[in-house]
């Protein structure tokens, strides 16, 4: 096998060694490709380093995207299959690339961590799809960007038009490579939760599915929801926030009985720091955030219509803290599901700047310690002051 592999810098020290250590994979890596524009060819120790132009004149056959951002890899897929690049085109998953889990089993990729794009078909594929169980939390971290610490009653997600956004989404789309159940905090709600799960699991059978959680209700939940669980192949996903971290020998306690797969990163990357990086006023470069943005991509079902970020979701829960009307804050770049008659619209459109995009700061992004919100939050946890 000849691969291109589209890598940023950062991970290809890392690639490299992975397919090293597996030698019946036998593939050789015949270039890097960069997305961004790079006058020239160049190499990265003997490895020729091509921009995305450029791809058609090098000796592939496959081709790996590995990169972390999922809306870079919607960008990418939309990219190489309008330059006719192949059909032979496969994804890390980006939640994956972080912990940077060995994605080869035996003599193929390892098909839980790694999508097969399919490049040929006349419907188009989505990286990532994030839907709330309940929009509340039970911890309210300062900075969170699904606003949650603002949602002062239970919101819960409405079954029946998930469902018909589901069936819709699966008429539009011919796969999802993740579907990300979360919150607020979904075990708030177990019994919904299974159910969404279920259903995602119904309309997307090869997609992977993650439950993300605070985990602080993980030893609540009882032996059937550990039995949705399992049946539907969920991968489980705690971030470790500090109050998290006191409960993790009883966490994987509960994992190792049920044999549940998670992420292994929750011993290690304990959350000690968010960051603000919103501004009300639409004074930024949106196209240019929406490049350099890693949340760009993921893309948020809420009640029949899908946004590109969490930010312009959900911003509107502020909207009383605020003193604003809702409509004015919440993006208006959102795409109706249940309207929508071609999935190609549906994915230019989210991977395109937001009107939200000029809204955020992120190189201005300011780090603060990880905290509880007050009971009434204050929004200049969330708010940078004006910068230009
Ligand atoms: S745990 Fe914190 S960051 Fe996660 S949804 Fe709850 S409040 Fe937001
Ligand atoms: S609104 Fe902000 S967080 Fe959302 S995609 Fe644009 S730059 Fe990223």
């Amino acid at each position: 096998m000849n691969i291109a592999l589209i890598a940023h810098k950062m991970h290809r020290e890392w690639l490299i060694q992975s397919f090293s250590s597996h030698q019946n994979f036998q593939a050789e890596i015949v270039c890097f490709v960069e997305w961004d524009d790079i006058s020239e060819k160049h190499t990265d120790g003997e490895i020729p380093v091509v921009p995305l132009g450029q791809l058609q004149k090098m000796n592939y056959d496959t081709i790996l995207i590995a990169v972390p951002w999922p809306g870079r890899v919607n960008q990418l897929y939309l990219a190489l299959r309008d330059m006719k690049a192949g059909d032979c085109v496969y994804a890390i998953r980006p939640s994956m690339m972080d912990s940077k889990r060995d994605f080869i089993l035996g003599k193929e990729f390892n098909a839980f961590i790694v999508d097969k794009i399919p490049m040929l078909n006349e419907k188009p594929f989505m990286q990532l799809l994030e839907t709330h169980v309940c929009d509340d939390c039970n911890l309210n971290c300062k900075a969170c960007t699904h606003f949650a610490p603002f949602v002062k009653k239970r919101q819960k997600a409405d079954v029946e038009l998930f469902e018909k956004s589901l069936d819709k989404l699966s008429q539009l789309f011919v796969g999802i490579g993740l579907i990300s159940i979360l919150g607020g905090e979904a075990l708030l709600e177990p019994e919904l939760c299974m159910e969404m799960i279920s259903l995602s699991r119904k309309y997307f059978p090869l997609s992977g599915i993650m439950l993300t959680t605070n985990g602080l209700l993980i030893p609540k939940m009882r032996p059937e929801f550990w039995d949705n669980i399992k049946t539907n192949d969920v991968f489980v996903n705690v971030t470790p926030y500090p109050p998290t971290m006191k409960m993790i020998p009883a966490i994987l306690d509960i994992f190792s009985k049920y044999n549940i797969k998670y992420d292994p990163r929750i011993e290690t990357n304990e959350i000690k720091t968010f960051a603000k990086f919103m501004s009300l006023d639409s004074i930024y470069d949106g196209h240019w955030n929406n490049e350099i943005c890693a949340g760009a991509g993921c893309y948020q079902l809420q009640n029949g219509y899908i946004g590109k970020c969490p930010e312009g979701m959900y911003i509107d829960f502020m909207a009383e803290s605020l003193g604003i009307p809702s409509a004015e804050l919440k993006t208006k770049d959102v795409v109706n599901v249940l309207e929508a008659e071609d999935g190609f619209e549906v994915l230019r459109k989210l991977c395109a700047p937001s009107d939200m995009c000029s809204k955020c700061a992120k190189i201005y992004r300011k780090n603060i310690n990880w905290e509880r919100a007050d009971k009434n939050p204050d929004p200049a946890d969330w708010l940078l002051e004006k910068q230009i």
